[in-house]
């Protein structure tokens, strides 16, 4: 765990290049440099977001700001390993309070929107099919296998093999894949 060289806070993400020096900085600490830098003060918002997917689950997102020279990005992040992270970025003159709307809108929507349906064949074995013949997701590090990532769909983990699964019923399909 990196410590912040500034606050000592054990959450140090940021790694700061000065001319020869290095610095490790947590995100308070970095944005209340930004800050003084350009004059521009981040808005107090909630530090999370609790609602209730369509299957009535509660999920609980953190949510992070963070300033930058370029704007702010607000991130949400569900406080369960590989869960569902949404992010939005707005100008350095930006609605703040609006920004956090605008975040809070992605997440629910985010949530309303199912891309993949588990279902239980006759003989109780489970099978995962593509709803809309469309996922969506995000590519994460996978700790079982550094050598190929993991597919995080509907806020859950997929390998690459169990998407594939859900592709044998596509084949002589065509597809179109782009990154982000
Ligand atoms: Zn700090």
């Amino acid at each position: 765990m990196n410590i912040c060289d500034r606050c000592g806070s054990a959450h140090a993400k940021i790694l700061l290049t000065k001319g020869t020096g290095q610095e490790s900085l947590c995100i308070d600490c970095s944005n209340e440099m930004v800050s003084t830098e350009l004059g521009v003060d981040l808005e107090e918002q909630p530090e999370s977001i609790v609602l209730k997917d369509p299957k009535g689950i509660t999920r609980y997102f953190k949510v992070e700001q963070k300033l930058f020279h370029m704007g702010i990005r607000l991130q949400a992040e569900e406080a369960i390993e590989y869960g569902y992270q949404f992010a939005i970025h707005g100008e350095l003159d930006c609605d703040q309070k609006q920004l956090f709307q605008e975040l809070a809108d992605k997440v629910k929507d985010g949530l309303a929107r199912q891309y993949i349906e588990q279902g239980i064949f006759p003989n109780d074995q489970a099978y995962q099919t593509i709803v809309d013949d469309e996922l969506v997701g995000r590519i994460e590090y996978n700790e079982n296998d550094p050598d190929v990532p993991l597919i995080i769909i509907d806020g859950k983990p997929y390998t690459w093999e169990e998407v594939g699964k859900m592709m044998t019923s596509y084949e002589g399909f065509q597809f179109h894949l782009k990154i982000f």
